[in-house]
């Protein structure tokens, strides 16, 4: 067995850097090759459609059938200049990932041959067969059927001969059985909701957009070492594996000069990333051994969230060319860092203004309070139901370890803003009113005028960082679908933003001038939001002991959290919103409870089958070779010499078995609590069940099978070690 572990060592060792086909042109001539985008648009269509086309997706209205013909001849034809072959409806269902079915362009020509063929109806809409994504319970209610419908903000976009056009995924009846159309519909709701509020400052304000900026964390792993993992190779993690000696204390991997190999990986998919209009811009080494991170620049928050699915799904395509395995899990390594995908989330102006961004005049700044202000409200109201949005069975083994934002939503603020806060918040009535008379005069708010954020003020342990122009959600996982995320915060930031102008229209309607209505309000979230700000260390055990006097959510089990989607509070604010309605909270949240059953018990099995088909056996021969050892020892010397060398052996012989023992003891009792769980109705008993009987049993297994990897000879044990997978590239 340790013949393959060699073996693969070996190979992963001597593999060389893979040439990268490097374009002619500059990243200005390829950026966007293979995305059907405006320019595009332009050249392949006709003036009219053009025209249609680009009013439709400004104004979100849809297209007419007319157009959609027009804009699919168009498409096809690029398409097919550029290589393509097939086309395929590419949505985000409710699985990790994204999911696609190629279709020829090819249709009968009625002389026995075929004719390229593509029609505005193709386009616009299809029913793929959707009975085997996950869509709790909806599906099986009303109407079998799925349809797929063309998100035209989307541009769609060529990948591997294939043309993709971005879509929504919904069922007969209406209801979304993926991200992508909550997404939008959030989207849609913060739009108008600060649109509204916007105006209070310039009421030339149409639109308001939602921006995001993801940065992927990722582990790569050679492939050979990869594949004789067979944790790594069915669950994306490693289920057991003692620490190596050495592996992130010196902290000398991150920004660390890059490894060859791992350079020419990375420029690989940035070449492909600017073919496919993805804006990838920074590259660096992560903290932990082989740890990587890449970061785009910011784009709109739905596009930029089919750029985020995209690249994961280019990252393990570019990765294989390179011999290598990308890890997208949030914890592949017990020991070191995991790995999350900050989520940079601003709101910006159709006139160009970014609304966390402190202005240059007292109304800007008065703006700039105002929008941070309902920030903090929204978060700290829906606390709960925003660490829903990120929780999983795999972002589970980071959230509260160490280097992760803790299972506890909070806001940090960094001085200058909690500053501004205090003064607020204890500024006299007379004080806001002069303010509010005479713009920019030094009373009360005195400061607001002249504020200039701090980008260096960082608080690394904040789970949802304000960071100079923008707030940084960072306890998203790295394989998660941001869009979960960006659902919440954006439906729960429009609901707080509408149910803050409803309250200064009131005080404007009774008289009042209207910065003194606003900053009167404003002040009211302050007070009222302060327990979610906390700028201290979010890693320690006080914070804990902290956030719970204070009343935030602690809830540290993944299938309770996800009960904060069917709190009242939340269904209501999704229902205000139109995001979610109450029939499709319930539905995902079944596949919720389902999916981190079904993480659990893959892990359970796969470690159950390793525990007893790699380890025992192993540890088992170990044992037995100083069993013989001691034999022979004692029949060699006479008791005098041979009781000490007896003695020491008998003790290792000893642990050994104990360890054995329990390992055996535990698949036992990890089996049965799986039959147990899996009679269990409820999605969300058996999700606990899981949660509360299977993991512990796993976490023992494990702690058993890494003591025995530190006895028993290393060259027999049969799997890569962490030295191995975590060092060698
Ligand atoms: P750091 O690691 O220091 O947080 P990075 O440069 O790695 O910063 O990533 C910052 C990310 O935030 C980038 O994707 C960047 O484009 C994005 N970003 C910058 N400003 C904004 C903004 N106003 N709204 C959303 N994202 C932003
Ligand atoms: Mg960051």
């Amino acid at each position: 067995m340790s013949q393959l572990r060699f073996k693969v060592v070996e190979e992963a060792y001597d593999r060389k850097a893979v040439p990268v086909d490097i374009p002619n042109e500059r990243p200005e001539q390829y950026y966007g090759k293979y995305v059907f985008n405006r320019a595009k648009m332009y050249q392949y269509l006709p003036k009219k459609t053009y025209d249609a086309l680009v009013y439709a997706i400004d104004n979100k209205e849809p297209l007419s059938r007319e157009v959609a013909d027009s804009v699919a001849a168009g498409m096809k034809q690029w398409a097919i200049d550029n290589g393509a072959r097939h086309y395929t409806h590419w949505f985000h269902p409710l699985t990790d990932g994204t999911a696609e079915k190629h279709d020829a362009f090819i249709e009968h020509d009625g002389k026995g041959g075929v004719v390229e063929e593509f029609t505005g109806k193709l386009l616009v809409q299809q029913e793929p067969d959707a009975s085997s994504f996950p869509n709790g319970g909806i599906r099986n209610t009303f109407e079998a059927r799925g349809y797929s419908a063309w998100d035209i903000s989307s541009p769609a976009f060529i990948l591997d001969k294939t043309l993709c056009i971005p879509t929504i995924f919904i069922s007969y009846t209406g209801e979304s059985l993926d991200y992508k159309t909550p997404l939008l519909r959030a989207l849609n709701a913060v739009d108008k909701a600060a649109t509204g509020v916007a105006r209070y400052f310039d009421p030339s304000v149409k639109h308001v957009q939602s921006f995001l900026g993801w940065e992927q964390e990722y582990f790569l792993v050679d492939e050979a070492l990869f594949s004789a993992r067979p944790d790594l190779v069915m669950t994306g993690r490693t289920l057991m594996g003692h620490e190596s000696a050495k592996n992130q204390q010196l902290e000398d991997h991150y920004f660390g000069a890059i490894p060859s190999r791992v350079e020419a990986f990375m420029l690989d998919l940035e070449i492909e990333c600017h073919r496919l209009g993805i804006p990838a811009r920074t590259r660096h080494n992560e903290v932990a051994p082989n740890q990587f991170e890449l970061a785009p620049i910011f784009e709109e928050t739905n596009l930029a969230n089919d750029h985020n699915l995209l690249l994961m799904s280019l990252m393990s395509e570019v990765a294989r060319r390179h011999n290598f395995r990308v890890l997208l899990h949030e914890k592949p390594f017990a020991g070191i860092n995991g790995s999350g995908k900050h989520n940079n989330w601003s709101l910006g102006t159709d006139t160009g203004v970014l609304l966390f961004a402190p202005g240059k005049t007292p109304q800007g700044n008065l703006q700039f309070i105002t929008f941070v202000a309902n920030v903090m409200a929204a978060v700290h109201k829906h606390n709960g139901l925003l660490k829903a949005s990120i929780a999983s069975a795999t972002n589970a083994h980071r959230l509260g370890a160490n280097e992760a934002p803790p299972a506890i939503i909070s806001v940090f603020a960094g001085s200058q803003l909690a500053d501004i806060f205090a003064r607020l918040e204890s500024s006299t009535q007379d004080e806001l009113i002069a303010f509010s008379d005479k713009q920019g005069v030094s009373v009360g708010a005195s400061q607001i005028p002249e504020i200039l954020i701090d980008n260096t003020d960082r608080n690394r342990t904040s789970p949802f960082a304000f960071t100079g122009n923008r707030f940084e959600f960072r306890a998203v996982g790295s394989s998660a679908n941001c869009a979960s995320a960006m659902i919440a915060l954006n439906a729960a930031v429009a609901d707080q933003l509408t149910i803050f102008k409803e309250n200064v229209d009131k005080r404007i309607n009774d008289g009042e001038p209207l910065n003194h209505a606003i900053l009167e309000e404003v002040r009211k979230l302050i007070i009222e939001s302060k327990p979610i700000h906390f700028d201290g260390n979010g890693y320690s055990d006080e914070w804990k002991e902290e956030a719970e006097r204070r009343g935030l959510d602690c809830e540290t089990s993944v299938p309770k959290i996800f009960d904060a989607y069917l709190r009242n509070e939340s269904i209501e604010m999704f229902a205000r919103t139109g995001v979610f309605s109450e029939v499709e909270l319930h539905a995902r949240n079944e596949v919720k409870w389902e999916m981190y059953t079904k993480k659990v018990q893959i892990e359970a099995r796969v470690l159950g089958d390793l525990a007893i088909n790699h380890v025992i056996p192993v540890a088992t021969r170990y044992q037995s070779f100083l069993v013989d050892n001691l034999v022979k020892i004692k029949s060699l010397f006479d008791a005098d010499k041979s009781n000490l060398i007896v003695a020491q052996d008998l003790s290792t012989i000893e642990k050994i078995s104990k360890h054995m023992l329990v390992i055996k003891d535990t698949v036992e009792a990890m089996v049965d609590a799986r039959r147990q769980a899996n009679r269990i109705k409820s999605e969300r008993e058996k999700a606990i069940a899981y949660h509360d009987n299977v993991v512990p049993c796993m976490e023992t297994i494990r702690y058993h099978i890494d003591k025995l990897e530190l006895m028993v000879d290393n060259e027999i044990w049969p799997l890569p070690k962490y030295r191995e997978l975590l060092f060698i590239r």
